[in-house]
């Protein structure tokens, strides 16, 4: 069965660059429950911002020009790329995107990503931190 074109293809926002998916891979939240995913072949991120939900691929992300982004949008993007890397066991990377995350604001969702990144890391009083911060302990 054919699918439809829209389930299957993005197309980054900045660079107007498309994306096909090669299959479907297995996705884990951060609450431990896992579903199946379009696997792309380039890697993007989806985020919902106040500009609506925008897309955007790993190069137009490293170029980091988020202009007329709000704070809480590229907060959004940092953390849905530390996400992605974390997906792909890319932990440095994933920290590094977490870390961005957090200079533009804080949720429970991104605490929980930094506290899995860290302890992949092995930096276990960093995880340690972040896992009450996440459970509203200080
Ligand atoms: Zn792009």
């Amino acid at each position: 069965m054919k699918q439809n074109l829209s389930d299957s293809e993005e197309i980054c926002t900045f660079c107007r660059k498309t994306f096909s998916s090669t299959g479907t891979e297995e996705w884990t939240d951060a609450y431990g429950n896992s579903f199946m995913i379009d696997k792309p072949d380039i890697k993007y991120a989806l985020a919902d911002t106040s500009l609506g939900e925008i897309c955007i691929c790993d190069e137009c992300y490293k170029s980091q020009e988020f202009t007329g982004f709000l704070p809480a949008d590229i907060c959004e993007i940092h953390y849905q790329f530390g996400l992605g890397f974390l997906q792909a066991s890319e932990d440095e990377q994933a920290l590094k995107a977490l870390n961005s995350a957090l200079n533009y604001g804080s949720s429970t969702d991104l605490f929980l990503a930094l506290t899995r990144a860290h302890s992949r890391l092995g930096h276990h009083a960093e995880s340690k931190m972040f896992q009450q911060l996440a459970s509203g302990k200080s």
